[in-house]
């Protein structure tokens, strides 16, 4: 049963696992972005789902945080039990930064639209 003394236990040793061979700051990975202090919040992910065989090692723990977090389990979701994403932590990181970057580009122009549109409707409801 997962408890919230459970889940603090089960966090623990994941964290655990990934200082083993580095001393690590506790924080997303990719962005740095630490919980603002609390450690709780920041996501132990496992590369390779341990459903499908990725082991609870450092080898196998990036930390991230919720947004990271929601983005790999959004580009390298299992389909039909099979996992096909990044095998290590660091394939995972290059992934992860590289799609940012082409989302960013490729985004921007509905990015300006979209704030051009809140800017709009803000300016209405001032009058
Ligand atoms: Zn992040
Ligand atoms: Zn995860």
């Amino acid at each position: 049963m997962r408890t919230k003394a459970n889940e603090k236990t089960i966090f623990n040793s994941k964290v655990k696992a990934k200082r083993k061979s580095v001393k690590i700051k506790i924080c997303c990975e990719i962005c740095g972005w630490d919980g603002h202090g609390n450690q709780n919040l920041v996501i132990v992910h496992h590369v390779v789902p341990t459903a499908v065989g990725g082991k609870n090692e450092e080898s196998n723990i990036i930390l991230l945080c919720p947004n990271h977090h929601a983005i790999a389990h959004m580009i390298f979701h299992r389909k039909n039990g099979e996992y096909n994403g990044p095998q290590t932590p660091k394939l995972l990181k290059e992934k992860l930064t590289k799609y940012e970057n082409d989302w960013q580009e490729t985004d921007l122009k509905i990015k300006i639209e979209t704030i051009a549109l809140l800017d709009k409707i803000r300016k209405k409801k001032a009058n």
